[in-house]
């Protein structure tokens, strides 16, 4: 009748996507019994779904910059100052749960000792860093010395050295080991050299945000004087979404050919086995934090029902277990945000892009479970000390991983050397890191809307009297 008709109208394009989705997995399977592809073949095989990651890509920078500048104007400082606050308690609070909720787990199911993980290769090196160095990057990408460059600092690894006498071979430029963090790993460094820069994957988004965020507040204050730029931000942030609606009638094709690739790609599918209880921990945390813990944050503080919600986020969350980027997502996060949970543009502005970024439940969980986890392996025994050692740095590796794929097992070097644990060690979980990206990362970009939520909620009274004196009616959706 006429409601499956308006069902199907409103969610063609969710149900497209999970529909492509099946199809994907299906032809890959398909692919990789009757067929035979060169290397090559296999390469222009996920082309399609190459070209999709570009067109998201393509429109974080526009999207970040209009939606942070226009969503921190709209706001008098004392607001956006408190709702601000809201959120990084919000983002803290949840990322210290994960944590806990993965520790306990791990050390309950205790997949690394013992059976299970008999044949684990154990060659391979990742080099070593220092947590120092490691962290110092993370503050040093908050402060971009060139906006510009902010944009596409690509693999940039530098060091100085600091004793001259020493041999010049190891300050070279490293290769890029990963490109994916935002904390990128140099080789061997020892204490004669110091780290000047590790850059990160394209774009240096916690840079840019903080950047934005100033940048908003200053016009924001500037009245009559700043409201030329408001304008302006606020009808590119238009002109963007708009973009990101056509991107997303091609999302279909596009991870029909991303998930059929992979499947025909994945050589060993034996680690699967050998790895099985260390996944399964991981997985388990991922949906008790998923299904129970934040649903019940949510439902405590809104006092509205948690599951509609994360149906109304379902486009973004398939979105993030396809492409394992919340960087990527964000423009479909803001798509479900809105339109299907009704969020408030003023604070999605804010909250969805700053959380993509630092925001990772999933990551951190999953942090914490893969350092235990590879102590378990090594039959080293923790005591309660590293145990919150790990906690915090699994905290800090998850704000400092970038929402791209694979940085959290990148970051995670942080809180291995932090409790002496051969960095070299995440070699042995590399293998299955294309799956439980995935997953955590949807996991990530949950909480981020759930924040968004939740931050809703408690900013009511500030938003409403704003709704009331405001005469600027620039970034008021309604
Ligand atoms: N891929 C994740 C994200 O984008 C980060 C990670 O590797 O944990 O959220």
């Amino acid at each position: 009748g006429p409601d499956v008709r308006r069902f199907l109208r409103k969610n063609w394009l969710l149900l497209a996507t999970v529909l492509s989705v099946l199809l994907g997995i299906g032809l890959g399977l398909l692919v990789r019994q009757y067929g035979s592809l060169s290397q090559l073949d296999k390469y222009y095989f996920g082309f399609p779904g190459e070209i999709l990651m570009r067109m998201l890509k393509l429109v974080i920078l526009p999207l970040i910059i209009s939606s942070m500048i226009t969503g921190v104007a709209a706001l008098d400082s004392e607001v956006s100052g408190r709702i601000g606050l809201r959120a990084i308690v919000y983002y803290l609070s949840t990322t210290i749960i994960a944590v806990i909720l993965g520790i306990v787990l791990v050390m309950t199911i205790k997949p690394g000792v013992s059976h299970g993980t008999e044949n684990i290769d154990r060659t391979g090196s990742t080099p070593d860093v220092t947590t120092v160095d490691a962290m110092l990057d993370l503050l040093r990408n908050m402060f971009p010395e060139n906006l510009v460059q902010a944009c596409f600092q690509q693999f940039k690894t530098k060091r100085e050295e600091i004793e001259p006498s020493r041999p010049a071979a190891n300050a070279t430029v490293a290769p890029p080991v990963t490109a994916v963090m935002t904390t990128l790993v140099p080789e061997n460094v020892t204490k004669d050299y110091k780290v000047v820069g590790l850059y990160t994957d394209g774009i240096n988004v916690l840079g840019i945000i903080v950047f934005c965020l100033v940048f908003g507040l200053v016009i924001g204050q500037m009245g009559e004087r700043g409201r030329v730029l408001v304008e302006f931000f606020d009808s590119l942030n238009e002109a963007t979404m708009k973009i990101v609606q056509i991107i997303m009638c091609y999302m279909p094709v596009g991870i029909l050919f991303l998930i059929a690739a992979k499947i025909i790609e994945v050589e060993d599918w034996d680690i699967f086995r050998k790895l099985g209880l260390y996944m399964v921990t991981v997985l388990t945390g991922l949906a008790i934090h998923s299904i129970v813990f934040l649903p019940l944050i949510y439902f405590v503080l809104v006092r509205k029902n948690p599951f509609t919600f994360i149906l109304g986020m379902a486009q973004a969350l398939l979105t993030a277990l396809m492409i394992s980027s919340s960087s990527a997502t964000l423009p479909v996060t803001f798509r479900c945000a809105e339109e299907n949970n009704m969020i408030d543009k003023r604070i999605t502005r804010f909250v969805l892009p700053v959380g993509a970024t630092i925001n990772m439940d999933g990551t951190a969980l999953y942090e914490a479970v893969a350092a235990i986890f590879i102590a378990q392996l090594n039959n080293y025994a923790l005591d309660v000390g590293q145990i919150v050692t790990i906690s915090i740095t699994a905290t800090a590796a998850s704000i400092g991983a970038a929402g791209v794929p694979n940085a959290g097992m990148v970051t995670m070097v942080i809180v291995l050397t932090a409790v002496g644990l051969p960095a070299s060690d995440v070699t042995l979980i590399i293998a299955v890191d294309w799956l439980l990206d995935r997953l955590r990362t949807m996991v990530n970009v949950l909480g981020d809307a759930f924040g968004a939520g939740i931050v809703q909620k408690l900013s009511k009274k500030e938003l409403e009297r704003m709704d009331l004196t405001s005469d600027v009616d620039v970034v008021n959706p309604f």
